[in-house]
C-alpha cells in the first residue's frame, strides 16, 4: 500500500460520491461511446455493419496479484491492459471498458484514486473509455473485474480455431520476462519478510520486472497488420505461455505445430537472469512462464513477404498434420514434445 498521508474514508463519500468522483476523472474519446457512467446501463454504437467483441477477466488480491509489490498503479494499468489483449487477439481494436470494484474498508480513497489513476494511463494509452462498472464492499481485500469491448468487421475477426495446415506460427516481441520478473519480486519479497531493512537488489532487473508490473498489449501489431493487408488464420494472446497458447490453436483447429528453439524471442538479460539468479532454463520461462500479453497467431505462406521485415513479430514454426503432435525443435536438433502446464490457480 502507498504512503499517503491523507486518509479518506471511501463511507465518508458513500457508494454515489465515488461514482461521481470517478466519473469526474474520466472523458469519453469513441464516438461509439453514446451513453457513459451515469444511468442504468451504458450504450454503444457500432461502425456500420460491425460486430461487437466482449470479453471479460476478474482478479482477486492474494490469487492474481500481491499487493506487497504490485503498486495500485501497476494494476489498474494492468488489470486494463490484459482485457483489452484480449479483444486484440481476435484482431479487433478495443473501445470501451467497464470496472467492477470489490472493496474492503482498508482501501481509502487515496488508495482507490491510485488504482483509477493507473486505469485511466491504460484508458488514455489506449484510447478506451471507461463507460460503466459496479462498486460493491468486500469481507476482506480487493477484487477487480474489467469487461472490455470492441468492434470489428465479420470478416476481421479471427478465431483461435481456424489455422490451416502449413500456416506460419508468429510471435510477437518477446516472451518469459514477465515470469522471470515475477520470480524476482517473490524473492525480494522474501528477503523483506526476513530483513525489513535490507535494499532490493532489482537494478539489473528492471526490463523483467517491467514485464510484470506494467505490461503492454499489441493493438500496435493488430494495426500494423491490418495496414500490411495480412488477416491472420488464427490468433491467441500469451497469456498461460507459449506452450499452452499453441496448444489451444492446435487442438481447436485440429492440428499440430513444430516450432523451432533457434526462433523463440527471448531478451539476452532475461535469459541470464533466469538461468545465473534462478536456475531456470529459459526454454521453460518462455514456453510456460506466462503474463507475457504478446499475440500468438498464424499466417498463410503467401502473407508472409508481407510481414517478413517486421521488427517485432517472430517466425517461430508452422502448423502441421494433427497426427505429428506439437513439437519443438531444440538447437541441437533433437525433436521434444510440447508440454503445457498454464497457471494453477486452484
Ligand atoms: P445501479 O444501482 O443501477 O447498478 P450504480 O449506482 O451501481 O447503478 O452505478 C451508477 C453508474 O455508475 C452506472 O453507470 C455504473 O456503470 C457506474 N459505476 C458504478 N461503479 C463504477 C466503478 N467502480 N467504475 C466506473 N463506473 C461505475
Ligand atoms: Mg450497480
Amino acid at each position: 500500500m502507498s504512503k499517503q498521508e491523507k486518509r479518506t474514508e471511501i463511507a465518508d463519500l458513500g457508494e454515489f460520491g465515488l461514482i461521481d468522483h470517478i466519473k469526474k476523472q474520466f472523458d469519453n474519446k469513441n464516438s461509439t461511446t453514446l451513453k457513459g457512467i451515469g444511468d442504468d446501463a451504458a450504450v454503444i454504437g457500432t461502425d456500420g455493419d460491425k460486430q461487437i467483441l466482449l470479453s471479460t477477466d476478474m482478479l482477486l488480491e492474494g490469487i492474481h496479484f500481491d499487493l506487497t509489490y504490485m503498486p495500485l498503479k501497476h494494476l489498474g494499468y494492468k488489470a486494463v491492459v490484459v482485457n483489452l489483449s484480449d479483444i486484440a487477439a481476435m484482431n479487433a481494436i478495443p473501445q470501451q471498458i467497464t470496472v467492477s470494484l470489490a472493496l474492503s474498508n482498508r482501501f481509502s480513497l487515496e488508495a482507490v484514486d491510485e488504482l483509477y489513476q493507473g486505469i485511466n494511463l491504460a484508458c488514455k494509452k489506449y484510447n478506451v473509455d471507461l463507460i460503466g462498472g459496479d462498486t460493491t464492499s468486500s469481507r476482506g481485500g480487493l477484487a477487480i473485474s474489467i469487461t472490455a469491448i470492441g468492434q470489428a468487421k465479420k470478416e476481421d475477426i479471427v478465431y483461435r480455431n481456424t489455422a490451416k495446415e502449413h500456416d506460419i506460427l508468429c510471435v510477437t516481441g518477446d516472451l518469459g520476462a514477465a515470469f522471470v520478473g515475477l520470480q524476482i519480486l517473490e524473492r525480494e519479497k522474501e528477503v523483506f519478510l526476513t530483513a525489513p531493512t535490507a535494499q532490493p537488489e532489482l537494478g539489473d532487473h528492471q526490463y523483467a520486472i517491467g514485464r510484470q508490473l506494467k505490461p503492454e498489449c499489441r493493438t500496435d501489431v493488430i494495426e500494423e497488420l491490418a495496414k500490411a493487408g495480412v488477416i491472420p488464420t488464427a490468433m491467441i494472446d500469451i497469456s498461460d505461455g507459449l506452450a499452452s497458447e499453441i496448444m489451444h490453436i492446435c487442438t481447436q483447429s485440429n492440428l499440430g505445430a513444430i516450432i523451432f528453439e533457434e526462433h523463440l524471442p527471448i531478451v539476452d538479460n532475461v535469459q541470464n537472469a533466469a538461468v545465473t539468479k534462478m536456475n531456470f532454463s529459459p526454454l521453460t520461462c518462455i514456453l510456460n512462464g506466462g503474463e507475457d500479453y504478446e499475440l500468438l497467431f498464424t499466417i498463410s505462406q503467401a502473407d508472409y513477404k508481407k510481414i517478413e521485415k517486421h521488427p517485432d513479430i517472430n517466425f517461430i514454426g508452422y502448423m502441421k498434420d494433427v497426427s505429428f503432435g506439437r513439437k519443438l525443435q531444440m538447437k541441437s536438433e533433437q525433436i521434444v514434445d510440447i508440454t503445457a502446464q498454464g497457471w494453477q490457480h486452484f
